[in-house]
């Protein structure tokens, strides 16, 4: 059996920062809130729970009592009405939001005001969306998978940070081919990290008879890993957990390629290559 790990593994850059930081908080004061969960990882939530941190979800679990109280804002940022009011509420605000998020609302917001509608390639729900609709112009702004006619003509297209670079350029190139646009620009905002994850996992799995992507079943990048890995290696496995591990059927001839999702720890993957490792001597 041979086993290839991912170059790229464990936490992003932003989620380890924001990690860091929560941890410090937890061993100084041993108690810290942060807004909403601060990764798509149970395991990682769980252990920041035992260690005392509180998530609230929404500005309505803001508790009465918040005001000698500390808040983490997640890497995927928060619209600015909702940090104002955290502000309000709590003694010390602190905001980890992922400079690389930050960019893109920065940029996005700046080429507003010269005059430029955004159509931002992303899902309208998710979290870093739901943020850059919070603090740009809404009303110049579609969030949007599906390429669509819209009516402006002076167009910036961004994408979230985490959408597939291939998806991007198709959904450009569509909109592009579907619209009479006078002026477009096209900034590509995902973040670098996932670009290279990505073709990390699409080298990989061309080279490996067996694919593990490893993450949270609620991370979107990692479900994105394990489809781009599925279209190359059918043995491809989605493992959100160890039981899923074990139910996997491993050969001796086996060349196995090992990816993460950018939420989830090291410690998780090492655990994984422990195990493989072990079963590999039993084989
Ligand atoms: S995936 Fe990229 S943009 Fe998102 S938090 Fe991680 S480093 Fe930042």
């Amino acid at each position: 059996m041979e086993i290839k790990v991912a170059e790229r593994k464990g936490f992003c850059s932003g989620v380890l920062n924001a990690y860091k930081v929560v941890n410090k908080i937890l061993k100084n004061n041993g108690k810290v809130y942060i807004y909403g969960d601060l990764v798509h990882n149970q395991e990682v939530i769980n252990e920041l729970n035992e260690k005392g941190a509180i998530t609230i979800r929404g500005i309505k679990e803001i508790p009465k009592n918040s005001s000698n109280e500390t808040i983490i804002i997640r890497a995927h940022g928060i619209p600015q009405k909702e940090k104002e009011l955290l502000e309000k509420s709590f003694l010390k605000v602190i905001d980890m939001t992922c400079p690389i998020v930050n960019n893109l609302v920065k940029y996005a917001r700046e080429k507003q005001k010269e005059g430029y509608f955004v159509v931002a390639f992303g899902k309208p729900e998710h979290p870093e969306m739901i943020g850059l609709k919070g603090n740009v112009d809404e009303n110049k702004l579609l969030i949007t998978l599906q390429p669509q006619k819209i009516k402006q003509k002076k167009i910036l297209i961004v994408s979230q940070t985490t959408m597939e670079e291939k998806k991007f350029k198709e959904f450009f190139v569509e909109i592009i081919n579907k619209n009479e646009f006078f002026e477009v620009l096209i900034k590509k905002t995902i973040c670098y990290e996932t670009i290279l994850r990505e073709r990390e996992t699409n080298e990989l799995s061309r080279q490996c008879s067996v694919m593990f992507v490893i993450g949270g079943e609620r991370s979107s990048n990692t479900k994105k890993l394990y489809h781009i890995s599925k279209q190359n290696c059918d043995k491809t496995f989605f493992i959100s957990s160890f039981e899923k591990l074990k139910e996997v059927d491993i050969h001796p001839s086996d060349k196995i390629g090992i990816v993460t999702g950018s939420s989830t720890p090291e410690s998780e993957l090492y655990n994984i290559i422990d195990y493989l490792t072990q079963k590999e001597e039993l084989l």
